[in-house]
């Protein structure tokens, strides 16, 4: 049987979680739904960067000790997953996960004895925003450009990977797909980082400049590791690496696929730091790097910085799912967001969306097809099959391709990870049924007392009703379960009475500065 390893990203804990992670969180939970479905073992993982000197700042700034200030907000991280539905097998916590810490140590002790770490004095420009550092020519007129910020010179003497002596080798896995990353022009960005150039960089800092918060180094009490090689070993700490056994083996070593989930502002992170730190430790590698773009909210970037200062008030994905209801937050995530890149949000889209796709599309037609039932068959599902001969019921050849075509289609666009071609293949099956109902006029048969045709329409779209309930399953699985539930016969053979499935939303226009 095959094993899927999901990750996404486990951010820092500095402010609430935003709805640009909530996007990382709904996808990965898409991907390991539907492999579940197909039969695949899978393990979603998820968690926070509790080790960031971010949070330490922000903390600082609250005016409340650190280990507090990072519980608190990690709580709120992992409490995402009940008003997002997400079907997360596990969470680590980098600060208090006992798993983590002595990962991290055998990861290092792992490049150690690989002779890739050396110290050395070093100066450079440090963003504490993004946790790195940066060459002047990277920076936009001086400073950062992730935050537009000042960064900071920093000297001292740290531990250095020697990332230049896996340049060569990553060139060639990302070149050949070993390593698969998606979309294409994140690919090349990557090749294009390595053919300029890949220098050892950092991996350690000294105890005061880290507040004493983080990992030490092992054997070297006085420097705390690199926030960020901290957190990428979370993908293998989270698999009892510390200890190896059965957990590593088979989501690690001996898995299928290992996916990462991803923003675009940390791909180097993820597609050459930590591929190269792999390399070194003698561990297999990623299979497929999976790179979303940024949500904006009025074309402002949605930050947690952004939150903390005021900038936004709607993009919270606990009041998103409060007011809209869990469904509506992630098809407007899954729908309208473009496979790989950057997407606006507005709560009036997510409304917009809701009610033309979900409550008129979804919701009208299995409201529409089961009242029916009920009112011309008793609530009894129709004996004869749309194939029958016997019920030359109305062609309906677009409708039929819809549902025989939706697995194959789903399946080939969550390949490519691109989630809006695949709702797009389950929509479509509920558009085409809305459209058979307008032109098979199921009344007009009753009137007319065409029984045999009018059993042969209804028994389609209920058809079309079931198959809705079943492609929805990963994407929205609460609808989904609602959906197949109104759509199943009790023991006496009937359809539970019509209730709605998808209703209609209001938009609500909150004053976000009160
Ligand atoms: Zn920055």
């Amino acid at each position: 049987m095959t094993a899927s390893y999901i990750t996404t990203t486990i951010p820092y804990v500095n402010a609430r979680p935003h709805l640009g992670f909530a996007l990382e969180l709904v996808q990965a939970d898409v991907l390991a739904r539907h492999r579940r479905d197909h039969g695949e073992q899978v393990r979603f993982q998820a968690g926070t960067d509790d080790n960031s000197l971010k949070n330490v700042l922000a903390a600082q700034a609250a005016g409340i000790g650190v280990q507090e200030f990072v519980d608190a907000n990690a709580a709120a991280f992992i409490g995402l997953a009940e008003p997002l539905s997400l079907s997360v097998d596990d969470l680590i916590r980098t600060s208090s996960d006992p798993r983590h810490r002595a990962g991290v140590e055998r990861l290092w002790r792992a490049c150690a004895a690989s002779g890739d770490l050396y110290r050395r004095h070093y100066e450079g420009l440090y963003c504490v925003g993004c946790e790195q550092f940066y060459t002047t020519a990277e920076l936009l007129a001086g400073r950062c450009p992730e935050h537009d910020t000042v960064p900071d010179l920093v000297s001292e003497e740290n531990w250095f990977f020697r990332l230049s002596r896996y340049a060569g080798r990553l060139r060639r896995l990302i070149a050949d797909d070993t390593i698969r990353i998606q979309p294409a022009e994140r690919r090349n960005e990557v090749l294009a980082l390595i053919d300029a150039g890949l220098a050892d960089f950092s991996v350690s800092r000294g105890v005061e400049r880290a507040r004493g918060w983080g990992i030490p180094v092992p054997d070297d009490p006085g420097q705390v590791i690199y926030v960020w090689w901290d957190a990428l070993g979370n993908y293998l700490t989270a698999l009892d690496y510390a200890v190896g056994g059965e957990n590593l083996s088979r989501w690690w070593t001996d898995a299928s696929r290992r996916i990462h989930l991803l923003g675009k502002g940390v791909l180097r992170f993820h597609a050459v730091y930590w591929p190269a730190m792999l390399l070194s430790a003698g561990e297999a590698l990623p299979t497929d790097i999976v790179v979303h773009g940024y949500l904006t909210e009025n074309g402002r970037k949605i930050s947690k910085s952004a939150g903390a200062l005021g900038l936004t008030g709607t993009a919270d994905p606990y009041d998103l799912a409060a007011q809209y209801g869990t469904d509506a937050v992630r098809w407007w995530l899954l729908r309208e967001v473009p496979r790989g890149a950057d997407a606006d949000f507005t709560a009036d889209r997510l409304v917009a969306r809701a009610n033309d796709e979900l409550a008129n599309g979804f919701g009208n037609l299995v409201n529409r097809v089961v009242s029916m039932i009920h009112r011309y068959h008793d609530g009894r599902v129709p004996a004869l099959s749309a194939s029958d001969p016997a019920a030359p019921a109305l062609d309906a050849p677009a409708l039929d391709a819809a549902i025989t075509n939706a697995p194959g289609l789903i399946a080939e666009a969550l390949a490519d990870f691109d989630f809006r071609r695949a709702t797009e293949a389950v929509w479509r099956i509920a558009d085409e049924a809305n459209r058979y109902v307008n032109r098979a006029r199921p009344w007009d048969l009753a009137k007319a007392g065409d029984g045999a045709e009018l059993a042969a329409v209804l028994s389609r779209l209920l058809r079309a009703c079931r198959a809705v309930g079943e492609h929805l399953r990963p994407f929205l699985p609460d609808a989904a379960t609602r959906i197949t539930a109104q759509c199943a016969t009790d023991a006496s053979g009937r359809l539970p009475p019509p209730s709605p499935v998808l209703s209609r939303l209001t938009p609500v226009l909150k004053d976000v500065s009160s």
